[in-house]
């Protein structure tokens, strides 16, 4: 390079850098500095006191005790309730806080072995633009030992589900700090072990009261690093995901296998969502994206959310292990049996809180996904596209990917436009989605083509 003419060269690269800063500030922000402080923000040492409190109520099972004020489920979600009520006093009220609660009748199923109450706890956090769009964080209350209708025995469920309660307890106390154009539901689900009831009883709540549903993310497991494996692995998650709603009709079956979506469902796009913002700002994680529902045969209160159309996926360690889950605590041939408070690593339960709060702060503050997008380009060398206008949108995204890759690996930004057609490109070789983006950089979850652009 000449040295002479640097200070001009210098000025009018400082102008032009500025001028396309500036535009693409605007346009594509990457990246907002408010994520970082609630990743932050997130205690480790508050979820540790958190997972103590839940493990001395003794047990926790959905048919245990409700009048004790120091053991049993009737504790535990009054205490639950009071934490959410003192973040809402911190913020000015910002919590609605409440519970929602179903009758269980005995012989529902065998683990419901008396009639009981099935009471969720469950925090709102208003959003100011869409009070009726929703994106939950779920945990669990109830616990378990070796028998599912053992609901005296000592239970302290530590990791499973103390470990997401407070995770949840703690998300609500982190974004109560900020507001959001959407509402966050922070939730404790119980019934869980006995049936998912809990996640059934919300999700028809949800449905009864005409609840705009983004997604939930259910939390199940977020505590434990040692694996029976003997694998030990502090930065690894999984992420659950069904591939498409079971809600879906013969007619939206049919044109899959036409012009494809088999494994880019709702829930799925949630999952992706996860990913790439885990990506972006928790670089130090491993999130494994798991296609499938739940693990092998075993289910998790996402599903009930799922059965009725909503797009829910599990966030859970990823190794699991299993003499301390639903155990009886004791010790037989040298182990030690149980799940109990000294082996959950908090340091990674707040790492996976944290994954939850960032999610729900970039989803909360996203504009809605586009309602329609078409999609054609049949015997063309491009790909067209024209989709539904987001009201707050300031500009949209088209992502693609190669058909057998799990995650959206390309992406042009096209302004504020909703239509356009991506030349060079054809249409048969990917997979592809438009999200729209907000003000502050914020995505929506990424809307696969609903409808055939035909020219
Ligand atoms: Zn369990």
């Amino acid at each position: 390079m000449q040295h002479k003419p640097i200070t001009r060269l210098k000025t009018t690269l400082s102008f032009t850098f500025l001028f396309f800063l500036i535009t693409s500030f605007t346009l594509t922000a990457q990246t907002d500095t408010r994520i970082y402080d609630i990743i932050d923000a997130v205690s480790a040492d508050r979820i540790k006191n958190d997972v103590k409190t839940l493990a001395d109520f003794g047990t926790r099972h959905t048919l245990s005790d409700t009048v004790s004020q120091t053991r049993g489920i009737g504790a535990a979600r009054r205490w639950i309730k009071s934490q959410f009520e003192a973040t809402s006093k911190d913020c000015n009220g910002c919590l609605d806080v409440f519970y929602q609660k179903d009758l269980v009748e005995k012989g529902r199923n065998g683990r419901i072995v008396k009639d009981v109450e099935v009471v969720n706890v469950v925090a709102i956090q208003r959003g100011t633009k869409y009070p009726n769009r929703y994106i939950i964080m779920s945990g669990d209350i109830d616990s378990r030992v070796s028998d599912p209708t053992d609901y005296t025995s000592d239970s302290p469920g530590a990791n499973d589900n103390a470990s997401g309660m407070a995770g949840t307890i703690e998300a609500a106390r982190v974004l109560s700090k900020y507001k959001f154009e959407n509402s966050i539901i922070y939730v404790g689900l119980s019934g869980e072990e006995q049936g998912l009831f809990g996640g059934q009883g919300l999700a028809a709540f949800a449905k009864a009261n005409n609840w705009d549903i983004i997604g939930i993310l259910n939390n199940d497991m977020i505590g434990n690093i040692t694996g029976v494996d003997g694998v030990i692995d502090n930065r690894s998650f999984r992420i659950f995901s069904e591939p498409v709603p079971p809600t879906e009709t013969e007619r939206q079956r049919r044109a899959r296998r036409f012009y494809g979506g088999e494994v880019d469902g709702i829930s799925r796009q949630l999952a992706r969502y996860i990913h790439k913002n885990v990506k972006t700002y928790m670089p130090e994680m491993n999130p494994m994206m798991i296609y499938r529902l739940d693990r092998f045969g075993r289910g998790g209160h996402h599903r009930p959310f799922n059965d009725a159309g909503y797009a829910g996926i599990r966030i859970m360690e990823a190794h699991e292990n299993y003499t301390q889950q639903h155990q009886d605590i004791r010790t037989e041939n040298g182990i030690n049996y149980g799940d109990t408070f000294e082996h959950v690593n908090f340091d990674y339960a707040a790492k996976l809180t944290a994954v939850n709060a960032i999610n729900l702060a970039s989803i909360a503050w996203a504009p809605p996904s586009p309602e329609t997008v078409g999609i054609g380009g049949i015997v063309q060398p491009s790909a067209k596209f024209e989709w539904s206008a987001v009201e707050g949108a300031v500009a949209y995204k088209i992502y693609w990917r190669d058909t057998t890759s799990p995650t959206w690996d390309n992406a042009r930004l096209v302004g504020n436009v909703t239509s356009y057609t991506l030349e060079g490109i054809v249409v048969d070789n990917f997979f592809f989605g438009v999200a729209a983006i907000g003000k502050d950089g914020h995505e929506s979850l990424v809307a696969f083509p609903n409808t055939i652009v035909r020219n």
